[in-house]
């Protein structure tokens, strides 16, 4: 195409855009007078134009290598919407086809052609290489020529040669995802020790960083889509393609449009799903992680995580699909011990080298400590990519800070009831003996003759379940995956019960299955008479009437029985789950919110 030389004209003529990004013009104008540049920039903050522009602007054709066969298409396609003469060179061609692009590259025709990279280093295309003129290489998603990142490809690797074949020709390297030891890989396996290093900040500050608890999930995606996202497109990633199935119709059993994705389903519906979710505004795509690569749909206003993903990089990628266009957008996980056993077993039985299954580990590891954390979100993201921030305020943990509680003396009792049971049972059975249940389990193996036998009592099951997920993550217990899945003890645990080191974990709350409580006030009553918790029922009721003796007014106009009942249902321990409540309004947060907080919660952890 003819086009001026100047990277504002292009911009605007070519591209439609009046003014250039954060760092676009400094890279744009490195490559233009032959300088390489190796550029990090977040998911959607416009690498593409940062090798485009000098592609058109510098004599000679510019190439792409990319490992995204699946793309090309759909980039080169728009390029040619856009008045550029663009082509790809992939598997994917005929002979013919393919004959037709390389004469038109060595006529001197094209302004951008994209080569997936196995075609790359062959004798061939190197040849073709050679004879033609070169505006500049540009090398996407150059995390996948490091060990280190999270996506590696071998081929990657010999794209060391172009630095040495063609030492006259720029090249341009481009990532999303990188902490300091992929970049310093990129950049030693590409050469690009010189090229000045451009590196946008990774904050997404539009996205809100959410998880929950994995527990109900599918009801908690259903109300989080039916509050948050009526009406918006969004993605929803699973681990297995059954999974994805059963969902996505069970999602549109409830009346959401949603569409499963995953390698599974044929060429023909995976294309039909994915252009409806592109052309149309309000498809949910229920997908396995085959789906994203570089999609670039601006308005996703919610992505959703049923299972976990294996590092804080491929979180941060998947996510960073959401809210491209700079409007508010969700990032919204579920996580449980099941996600933990699940992706341990997944690499212990990888059939890869030791170095990469370590790497592999720690970065699990590393992702599961962002799971548990109790403080914000983005601070932690952002320090992975060795950036400093201060608390977002839109996150979970910003936005409503989860309690901690000294879990030291619990840990104790969960870690010698594993000993005491001679690490040879799952979370379940440990649970049991904890609460003292002599189920027919327990005293077949003689548990409850041990003496951790009902020392948990003071604890509610589901805080004990929470407080093991918590000790396997972070590495104080260990899964032993040969043996069914039995808990072991980490040479970790031992300080912990020696008395040396004490922790603090996230207390996870336990709601009852939603709001709907069962049955009429008096059977309520009843219920709670016979249960665990007639302590908490006649401890409100003792607060209420200091309160009221307080303020000299009669009981229930602080609060009536049946929302003292709902306190002891669903034993909200947040202020915002204490709103909820039936006859709280802000008035009455406000005044006795705390105190009743703080009564309950002490209840639960069993103070
Ligand atoms: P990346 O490859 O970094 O994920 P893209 O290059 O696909 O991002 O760009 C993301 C979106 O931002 C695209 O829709 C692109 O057209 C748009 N974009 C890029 N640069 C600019 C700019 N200077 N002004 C306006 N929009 C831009
Ligand atoms: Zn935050």
């Amino acid at each position: 195409m003819s086009h001026s030389q100047n990277p504002h004209e292009v911009l605007k003529h070519v591209f439609g855009y009046d003014e250039f990004r954060d760092q676009q013009l400094d890279i744009i104008s490195d490559l233009i007078d032959g300088r390489d540049a190796m550029v990090l920039m977040p998911t959607g903050g416009g690498k593409s134009l940062c090798y485009q522009i000098p592609s058109l602007i510098r004599p000679g054709t510019g190439v792409v290598i990319s490992p995204l066969i699946a793309l090309m298409q759909d980039q080169v396609n728009t390029l040619i919407e856009q008045g550029v003469n663009a082509a790809f060179l992939n598997s994917s061609l005929t002979r013919v086809e393919q004959r037709d692009i390389e004469l038109q590259f060595l006529q001197g025709n094209l302004d951008i052609l994209y080569v997936a990279p196995e075609r790359l280093m062959t004798d061939s295309t190197l040849a073709l290489f050679r004879q033609s003129q070169i505006a500049l290489f540009a090398i996407d998603e150059a995390h996948c020529v490091s060990q280190w990142g999270h996506d590696f490809r071998a081929d990657y690797l010999r794209l060391a040669i172009l630095a040495e074949e063609f030492p006259q020709v720029p090249r341009i390297a481009l990532t999303a995802t990188a902490d300091r030891r992929t970049r310093n890989e990129i950049s030693e396996r590409l050469t690009l020790q010189q090229a000045q290093h451009y590196i946008t900040s990774f904050d997404r500050p539009n996205i809100r960083y959410q998880i929950r608890e994995k527990e109900n999930s599918k009801n908690r995606l259903l109300q989080f889509i039916q509050k948050d996202h009526e009406g918006d497109a969004g993605i929803v990633y699973c681990l297995s393609r059954n999974k994805v199935n059963e969902l996505a119709q069970w999602l549109k059993e409830k009346g959401i449009d949603a569409l499963p994705y995953h390698a599974g389903l044929t060429q023909g519906v995976r294309a039909s799903n994915q252009s409806r979710f592109l052309k149309e505004d309000s498809v949910v795509i229920v997908a396995t992680i085959a789906f994203g690569m570089g999609i670039d749909k601006p308005d996703v206003r919610f992505v959703a995580h049923m299972d976990l993903p294996k590092s804080m990089e491929a979180y941060y990628q998947e996510t960073g699909r959401a809210g491209r266009d700079g409007e508010p957008a969700d990032a919204w996980m579920v996580y449980g011990l099941q996600d933990v056993i699940q992706l341990r077993k997944m690499m212990e039985g990888s059939a890869a080298n030791e170095t990469f299954k370590r790497v592999e580990q720690q970065k699990l590891e590393t992702f599961l400590g962002f799971c548990e954390a109790t403080t914000c979100r983005r601070q932690i993201i952002l320090r992975y990519f060795e950036e400093k921030a201060e608390p977002c305020g839109n996150c979970d943990n910003c936005q409503s800070p989860p309690i901690t509680w000294d879990a030291t003396e619990a840990a104790r009792k969960a870690l010698s009831c594993v000993y005491r049971t001679g690490q040879r049972f799952g979370v379940s059975h440990v649970v049991d003996v904890l609460m003292g249940k002599a189920t027919d389990k327990v005293t077949q193996h003689g548990h409850h003759a041990v003496s951790t036998f009902g020392i948990g009592q003071n604890l509610d099951q589901n805080v004990w379940r929470s407080l093991f997920r918590q000790l396997v993550a972070m590495g104080y217990l260990k899964i032993d995956f040969d043996r069914f899945g039995v808990l072991v003890l980490d040479e970790k645990s031992r300080a912990v019960l020696k008395g040396d080191e004490s922790l603090h974990l996230r207390f996870e709350e336990k709601k009852k299955a939603g709001r709907k409580q069962q049955g009429n006030f008096k059977q309520r009553k009843e219920a709670i008479y016979e249960g665990e918790d007639e302590k908490l029922w006649q401890a409100l009721r003792r607060l209420r009437k200091n309160l009221s003796d307080e303020n000299n007014v009669p009981p229930y106009t602080i609060f009536h029985d049946a929302t003292l009942m709902e306190m002891v249902e669903l034993k909200p321990v947040k202020l915002d789950e204490f709103s909820d409540l039936h006859g709280v309004g802000d008035k009455k947060l406000d005044s006795y919110g705390d105190q009743f907080i703080e009564l309950i919660y002490s209840h639960v952890v069993g103070e």
